[in-house]
């Protein structure tokens, strides 16, 4: 545990907010959990406990490592009072920037001066969060990647006015957190999106031309380019709704049509079939 990182804030106990909260705490950091219910905390400690748990059978932590990490996270409803004492607030509401911009009004006036604000956002710019606060240079992307107690890389995003001393301090936390970080600079879809999004677009677009079948789609970047799961099956995981608003981000942003979303993605999103998150996507998981 790096001491000056002690307090730790996670702002939204969702998919990725848990999965935050769960690392840091497993790592020594105190966390307060912030989400908008008492009843949506409750459900997410419950999910990090079940992740523990599979952790303890793995072997891979002890059972009095569980208990410790559970009990370092505190669980609120209040935002500006929660950040009060914090070295670093990462945020992980729903990717939305009026919703982000707000959050990040609040933790510019509420947490101490020398307090790093990070946001997980996918996709929205950085530089454009950091315009909503009077301390730029303490603004910056950690965006980890789902299950986030599983996998190693962060893309550590430097927005504009980001400071040296602030991404270096982030790169160094982000390996005490056994995680991989990667510098990136602020520009759509930073790098982890701008290379996946229109992989899966195109991959969405062939089965809209009858090319081949989802299933054949998916079979050939599993076992042609040994992808463990195909950009199908990926979509549907990631929920098709994040992918439409992604390439949205990525359209507007470089103005190349390149990056225009499929319209087989933009009428399953209109349709409700977000994937595995509704129950229906390129695959069925009703049964499931
Ligand atoms: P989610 O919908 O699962 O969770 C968002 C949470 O934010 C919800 O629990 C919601 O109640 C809470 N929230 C909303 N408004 C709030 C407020 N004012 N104060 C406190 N909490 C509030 O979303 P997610 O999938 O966890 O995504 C969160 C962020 O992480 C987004 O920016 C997303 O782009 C990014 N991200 C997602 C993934 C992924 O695979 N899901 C991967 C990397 C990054």
């Amino acid at each position: 545990m790096i001491e000056k990182f002690k307090n730790v804030v996670v702002v939204g106990g969702g998919t990725m907010g848990n999965g935050i909260a769960h690392v840091f705490a497993l790592k020594g950091y105190s966390v307060t959990f912030v989400d908008l219910t008492q009843e949506t905390l409750k459900k997410a400690i419950e999910t990090i406990t079940s992740n523990l748990d599979r952790q303890v059978k793995k072997g891979s932590i002890t059972e009095e490592q569980k208990n410790f990490t559970i009990q370092r996270i505190l669980p609120s409803t209040n935002l500006p009072d929660s950040v009060k004492n914090a070295n670093l607030v990462v945020e992980a509401v729903n990717e939305d920037l009026e919703l982000k911009a707000k959050i990040f009004e609040v933790l510019d006036k509420n947490a101490p001066s020398d307090c790093i604000l990070a946001s997980n956002t996918s996709s929205i710019s950085i530089t454009k969060l950091a315009s909503f606060t009077k301390r730029s240079d303490k603004v910056i992307g950690m965006h980890f990647m789902n299950p986030v107690p599983l996998m190693k890389l962060i893309e550590v995003i430097r927005g504009y006015d980001t400071s040296d001393e602030v991404c270096n301090a982030i790169l160094e936390l982000s390996k005490d957190l056994d995680k991989e970080p990667v510098e990136v600079n602020d520009y759509p879809g930073f790098v982890a999106n701008r290379i996946l999004m229109p992989m899966i677009n195109e991959a969405i677009y062939t089965l809209y031309e009858g090319v081949a079948t989802k299933e054949a789609i998916d079979t050939v970047m599993k076992l042609g380019m040994n992808h463990p799961m195909g950009p199908l099956t990926l979509a549907d995981f990631i929920g098709l709704d994040v992918c439409l608003s992604i390439l949205r981000v990525l359209y507007d942003g470089f103005g190349n049509p390149k990056y225009a979303p499929c319209p087989l993605l933009v009428n399953m999103v209109t349709a409700g079939h977000l994937g595995r998150k509704t129950g229906k996507g390129f695959y069925d998981y009703s049964q499931k």
